[in-house]
């Protein structure tokens, strides 16, 4: 049987449009033959996706994807293969997704302030767990306000550093995160790496920021890479030493959107992340 690793997913449980149950038959469907959930900052998925998983034949991998600034760059964190019962992990995780609703109104509170009211709770509506609350349901909720077309474009005017409906938030460090995920024995990963705003010297930093911490892989492909981006992070890949992962950062079935088991095959050479989890 041949393998395909989907490494990077999101489900209700975060900010995506699937249960995790559904994610999880999808994955099996899609010919995903490993395949992790990693939603944003919880782990409320994972036992779910596990059952689903094996009822349907696709091997499970514990993930989780930890937002972080870094030099005040929002930064994700993908954990792989931890133990979920680890109170450390668990406990800082929580502490992060404390803060979110916090930010969420005074999101609001902007949005308000430039006269759009009561967005918060329109972009609670897309939500069963407030506490998750993410741009990503504010930008849902402002397309079916009809301001936009697409999130893509609420992301661009409305929701990115500088716009008006931006707020900057205190995520974990690089630390913290890399530190949490390390203590459940778990391996960390840098998310999506192109698509971060940062100098090419300031993505040498981190990186080796990231390695001297224990951070022990980057996503070489992924949903939103180029095949500029896979070319480039392989060749980062090879310098730092770093382990290569891939995951699609599968979010719901939308136009435009990656769906699972879709991204670009690893450069040959590499290490793959899977090596570390035991395949
Ligand atoms: P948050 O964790 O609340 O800061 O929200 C970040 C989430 O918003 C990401 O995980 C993506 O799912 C989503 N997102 C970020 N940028 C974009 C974009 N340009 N278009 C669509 N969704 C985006
Ligand atoms: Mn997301
Ligand atoms: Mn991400
Ligand atoms: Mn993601």
């Amino acid at each position: 049987m041949s393998t395909l690793f989907d490494l990077h997913s999101h489900s209700t449980a975060s900010d995506g449009l699937l249960s995790p149950a559904h994610v999880a038959t999808r994955a099996g469907e899609r010919g995903v033959s490993h395949w992790a959930l990693t939603d944003h900052d919880t782990l409320a998925g994972l036992d779910v996706a596990r059952a689903a998983a094996e009822a349907a034949g696709v091997r499970f991998i514990h993930g989780v994807e930890i937002s972080i600034v870094w030099e005040d760059v929002p930064i994700h964190i993908v954990g792989l293969g931890f133990d979920v019962t680890h109170p450390g992990l668990r406990a800082g995780l929580d502490g992060l997704r404390g803060g979110r609703l916090a930010r969420a109104r005074r999101m609001s509170d902007a949005f308000a302030a430039i006269g759009i009211p009561d967005v918060l709770e329109g972009a609670l509506n897309y939500t069963e767990t407030p506490e998750q609350i993410s741009r990503a349901h504010f930008a849902r909720y402002l397309v079916e306000l009809g301001l936009f077309k697409d999130k893509g474009e609420v992301f661009e005017h409305y929701l990115t550093p500088g716009k008006p409906g931006y707020v900057q938030h205190r995520w974990a460090s690089l630390d913290e995160a890399v530190g949490w995920i390390r203590a459940a024995d778990g391996v960390a990963v840098v998310a999506h790496p192109g698509r971060y705003r940062m100098s090419g010297g300031q993505t040498q930093r981190f990186f080796a920021e990231f390695k001297d911490l224990g951070g022990a892989a980057i996503e070489v492909s992924c949903g939103s890479h180029t095949p500029d981006h896979v070319r480039h992070f392989a060749q980062q890949a090879r310098r730092f030493g770093f382990y290569a992962s891939q995951g699609s950062d599968f979010h719901g079935i939308e136009t435009g959107r990656p769906d699972l088991g879709a991204f670009a095959s690893l450069p040959e050479d590499l290490k793959p992340v899977w090596r570390l989890l035991g395949y």
